[in-house]
């Protein structure tokens, strides 16, 4: 994580990019970026420090709305290109602007297999439940049964839990917040973002054109007689920290917790940090222990040309070796 300077201080203005938005109108989707532009500006980053990376969907579109590097890549592919990304120069800070569509369908074997490296990384999860830029089919967080307004049927397929899912494939860091509580939603993204290894964080985020079910109404409770918000903090006493000297009394304690706790659902919906786990190393140090020259010069420092553009890379050992007699 590289920071500013004494002399350039950034504000979140910084890290607003000026392009023509054509998110609708109401879409959790601003919330969710205003964030992104607050938490990079109160962590005191340069915004060419930053990449970051969509996959397709809506939430795709939020690379070309922050003034950092970004890459709009293909349709469950985020990882792959951020990974790269990473390990090529760790120096940058890397997210990853996903939809829950982009993660968890089509992108979910990569999403399990980040899990398993603990590459550091800030996954941010568009959470509405629908495939919003198709028009509005089930995405995978949406409920066995319901219909949102563009299905002919209700849902015939069974929901996945995307804390679960990140719990399950060894995410090292796992929140959820919500998209219209932008104050919670800075916290938790600036703590995503400092910890140094893969961070999930799931934000729900209503889509008003396609998800007419989980509306921002309904998140704050309008339907219920007590009229309360259903997105509530996790209780007080829930502990989310596992560290490299925890027992494996405390690891179980908490793995019963956090299944509890992620499983709530419906008229109380919890938020706020479920795991944070410091005791397993990340990629990059494991790389290091195997390629001793990473740490002195990754691979986006190395000077692979002339100054002409001809290699500096002399291949004919390799190619010797290689040869067939
Ligand atoms: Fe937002 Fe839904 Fe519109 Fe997509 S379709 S921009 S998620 S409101």
């Amino acid at each position: 994580m590289t920071t500013t300077t004494e002399e350039k201080k950034y504000t979140a203005k910084d890290f607003q990019q000026p392009n023509a938005n054509d998110w609708c109108p109401g879409c959790g989707d601003f919330g969710i970026i205003n964030a992104m532009h607050q938490a990079c500006a109160k962590l005191g980053l340069d915004p060419s420090s930053v990449a970051n990376v969509g996959g397709i969907g809506c939430s795709g579109k939020a690379p070309y709305y922050m003034g950092t590097y970004g890459v709009h890549t293909l349709h469950g592919r985020p990882i792959p290109f951020a990974t790269g990304i990473k390990l090529a120069n760790p120096e940058l800070t890397v997210l990853v602007s996903a939809g829950d569509g982009d993660g968890l369908g089509i992108g979910a074997g990569h999403f399990v297999n980040v899990g398993r490296r603990n590459v550091d990384l800030t996954y941010v999860m568009y959470d509405n439940e629908v495939y919003g830029l198709t028009k509005g089919q089930a995405a995978p967080t949406l409920a066995l049964g319901l219909q949102t307004k563009s299905l002919p049927v209700p849902n015939m397929q069974a929901r996945l839990n995307p804390l679960m899912m990140a719990y399950a494939s060894g995410f090292t860091w796992i929140a959820r917040g919500y998209s219209y509580n932008i104050k919670q939603l800075v916290e938790l993204m600036m703590a995503a973002i400092s910890h140094p290894g893969l961070s999930f964080l799931d934000v729900l985020q209503p889509c008003p054109t396609y998800n007419n079910l989980h509306t921002k109404d309904w998140y704050a409770g309008k339907d219920m007689e007590e009229k309360r918000p259903r997105v509530q903090p996790l209780p007080e006493d829930y502990n989310p920290v596992i560290t490299a000297e925890s027992s494996e009394e405390d690891v179980l304690s908490h793995s019963r917790n956090f299944m509890l706790e992620s499983h709530r659902w419906g008229n109380e919906i919890p938020t706020g940090l479920f795991l944070e786990n410091t005791g397993v190393n990340s990629y990059a140090e494991r790389i290091r222990g195997q390629i001793a020259s990473y740490a002195d010069q990754a691979p986006a420092q190395k000077i692979i040309a002339d100054a002409d553009g001809k290699s500096n890379v002399d291949l004919t050992k390799m190619f010797d070796e290689l040869a067939v007699n």
